[in-house]
């Protein structure tokens, strides 16, 4: 594998969604008040970065920028992209959409208090926007935004969808879709650039998907989390089954993190889509 070549020949987004750990799928615990190390988390994350000078997109859960707007506004300044994680952190297909609405834009509201700078972007709490669900893609393109991450090309129960693109596309005038990458597996899409799929996947396997992909012309993009960062893993009481999808080979996001930024050139996504004419400023 060239490494070089993947770096010269295109520029992938890296993206960071930034949450409590108690936010996540298995436990939607939105009352607590304290955000626990997510500052030092992020920061680290921005530390990283900075060691090879890439931009990124922090997609940021508007509970956790009311609790900690100072980091919020650190990101910003470092030049890094604030887009919308929402503001509860709630799955997309359990809201009605007036509440999808409201929830995004509230979180909206509140990064662009802090930073000044209006959100273009939008990523759902684990992927919750399915394809059929044109009324919220309707909602965020209402809101102004300018493109979203949210729809794994997967179907919500296996990881059978072929028919969706796996590049970023529009999905509706103005609004652009940017999915998350996948590889062919036994005829079904596989994710590998973030999450469990990421943690538990060589970094080999993932650098080479990576390049593939480039090689075709496309951009992909890469997805961590702010808590895979925190060296104290809370509720190790949990079930052997929640703690391997929350927690499972949480040590390797660092090593992954650097390799692939070693490897391949990353930017934010608004400057992946404005560089490929897809939104502009
Ligand atoms: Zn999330």
């Amino acid at each position: 594998m060239s490494e070089r070549g993947g770096k010269k020949n295109m520029c992938n987004a890296m993206t960071v969604d930034v949450e409590a750990w108690f936010q996540t799928v298995l436990f939607e615990r939105n009352q607590r008040a304290h955000v626990g190390n997510l500052v030092q988390n992020v920061t680290e994350i921005m530390l990283i970065l900075d060691e090879f000078g890439v931009k990124a997109t922090f997609f940021v859960s508007g509970v956790v920028a009311e609790r900690a707007p100072e980091i919020v506004a650190q990101i910003s300044s470092r030049g890094h992209e604030i887009a919308s994680h929402g503001y509860r952190h709630a799955l997309v297909y359990k809201m009605s959409p007036q509440e999808f609405a409201d929830d995004v834009g509230r979180s909206m509201d509140i990064l662009k208090g802090i930073t000044g700078v209006r959100v273009m972007g939008y990523r759902a709490p684990t992927w919750s926007i399915f394809r059929n669900m044109d009324w919220a893609i309707s909602a965020l393109k209402g809101l102004g935004l300018k493109y979203d991450s949210s729809i794994y090309p997967v179907s919500r129960n296996i990881f059978k969808c072929p028919a969706l693109p796996t590049a970023p596309y529009l999905i509706t005038d103005g609004l652009v879709e940017f999915p998350p990458p996948v590889f062919k597996c036994l005829g079904y899409n596989m994710p590998f650039a973030g999450g469990t799929f990421l943690r538990f996947f060589p970094e080999e396997l993932i650098s080479r998907k990576f390049l593939e992909i480039n090689a075709l012309g496309q951009p992909a993009l890469a997805y961590f989390h702010s808590w895979e960062f925190d060296d104290i893993l809370p509720e190790a009481g949990m079930s052997y089954w929640k703690r391997w999808v929350q927690y499972g080979n949480v040590r390797s996001v660092r090593v992954k993190l650097r390799a692939m930024l070693n490897k391949f050139k990353f930017t934010s996504m608004r400057a992946v889509l404005q560089e490929a004419r897809l939104i502009v400023a």
